[in-house]
């Protein structure tokens, strides 16, 4: 492997953002140099040896020094971008053939992508594809995230005594990332554990499972703005997170690509307990908050996920296909008085959160099959594919369950994952 000396991280990031015209006074404060420094030295060495990997079925790479050569980089990647199928890209297991299809290993990569904007080709960031619903042919530029790296904020600065900071880069898997941080004894995101995907697409939809949702526990989100052309920090409430939703869920497709996100966990861990599947739990019988570990709580929870939710691996899925509809007071009032058994959950502006899965089981969906797509049988929330399902199937079969929870219930069910479609025109 080629080796250099150590470079000089700040001149190096001035350097690479003056190159690729990216750098303007504004940007300079907005970039938080050291920081990208950070990734720049602890994700993939960029700036002096390059091994990207385009298209990850070509086995093409590139070697190129990207410090002296940005107009070489960017006839490389034209030339480089390749049809692709999606097919084992997302876990619904749709068939996908993708035009065009970017692999990001190294934020030297970012300016090409806002020079792909700019000439008119459509975005489409994909992660680990476990939340979106994807067309038979997708006409955008796939950018699929593959930036790697771990690193622990140095120790010593303001406000590290009662924290653990860690900057995790957007490509690295949610639940490798869930195993480490517990492994190395910075609990907090256990109860997260088993989500697919990966880190850059957990703030999207502000992941949650089991009392916690991601949002609590990070500190900042940096993304490269695509059609501005810089890196961005938001803070969590820069990022305007709700329940399975945030600024970047919102926005439009091709405007956010995230690069990091920065974890804050409390050194005094205290542990969520409170989510009946886990008070029940034999593994968990017995433990307190003063007894129990992070290790602990996620082996509990990947053995309830095991157990409740289909394997993607093994039966095409994205996880709960509807989100559960928040109500006010007086229409949960008036629907528990029609509904004894309805299942909701009281929440903190007064507000209920009805339980979508119950709503879908008592509709009579729960375990239905129209041809290769179904509601799964142990989980309504779930839609799944048999095998060689179309899209239109299965948007079709979510229209149905839709229509029957509102004609019996009178509430809307809004989809959780992304719909993404062929192209900007046809949405
Ligand atoms: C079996 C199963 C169980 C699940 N359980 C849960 C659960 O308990 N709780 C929960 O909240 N979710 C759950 N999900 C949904 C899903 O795993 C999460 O939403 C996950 O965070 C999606 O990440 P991803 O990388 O796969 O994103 P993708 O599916 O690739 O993309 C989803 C959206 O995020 C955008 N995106 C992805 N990465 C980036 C990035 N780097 N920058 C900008 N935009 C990006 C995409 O453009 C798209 O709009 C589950 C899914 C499955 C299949």
């Amino acid at each position: 492997m080629f080796q250099r000396k150590k470079p000089d991280a700040s001149k190096l990031c001035q350097a690479f953002f003056a190159e690729f015209g990216a750098g303007d006074e504004a940007r300079t404060r907005d970039l938080n140099l050291g920081k990208v420094a950070l990734y720049q030295l602890s994700y993939s060495r960029l700036v002096f040896t390059k091994n990207i990997v385009l298209c990850e079925d070509q086995n093409y790479s590139i070697t190129t020094n990207y410090m002296s050569n940005p107009t070489q980089i960017r006839s490389d990647f034209d030339n480089a971008l390749q049809t692709l199928s999606l097919d084992r890209h997302n876990t619904l297991g749709l068939a996908c053939r993708a035009k065009r299809v970017l692999t990001l290993s190294s934020l030297a990569q970012l300016p090409h992508i806002t020079a792909l904007s700019r000439d008119h080709h459509d975005l489409f960031v994909l992660g680990g594809g476990s939340n979106v619903v994807l067309p038979a042919q997708l006409d955008r530029v796939v950018v699929q995230v593959a930036l790697k790296g771990i690193a622990l904020v140095e120790a010593g600065a303001p406000g590290h005594d009662s924290v653990y900071r860690i900057d995790v880069a957007a490509g690295e898997g949610w639940h490798h990332w869930v195993e480490t941080a517990t492994q190395r004894g910075w609990f907090g995101l256990e109860n997260l554990a088993l989500i697919p995907g990966t880190v850059g697409g957990s703030p999207v939809q502000n992941i949650g499972a089991y009392g916690v949702e991601v949002q609590d526990r990070i500190e900042s989100v940096t993304a490269w703005h695509i059609p501005e052309g810089r890196l961005v920090t938001l803070s969590r409430t820069e990022c305007a997170f709700t329940y399975r939703d945030s600024i970047f869920k919102r926005a439009d497709p091709g405007t956010w690509l995230i690069v990091s996100v920065r974890f804050l966990l409390p050194k005094q861990w205290v542990p969520v307990l409170n989510y009946p599947d886990l008070q029940k739990h034999p593994m968990l019988a017995g433990m307190t908050a003063d007894t129990v570990t992070g290790q602990q709580i996620l082996d509990a929870v990947c053995e309830i996920r095991r157990t409740k939710l289909p394997d993607p691996a093994i039966l095409g899925n994205a996880g709960s296909f509807f989100k559960n509809p928040i109500v006010p007071a007086s229409q949960y009032v008036s629907l528990k008085q029609k509904f004894s058994d309805l299942v909701a959950y009281a929440q903190p502006d007064g507000s209920y959160k009805l339980a979508a899965g119950w709503m879908i089981e008592r509709s009579g969906w729960k375990g239905k099959r129209q041809g290769s797509v179904g509601v799964h049988d142990r989980q309504a929330l779930v839609l799944v594919n048999y095998g060689g399902a179309q899209v239109s199937a299965l948007l079709g079969l979510a229209q149905d369950v839709r229509s029957a929870v509102l004609a019996q219930f009178g509430v809307p069910l809004e989809m959780e994952p992304v719909v993404v479609s062929d192209s900007p025109s046809a949405s």
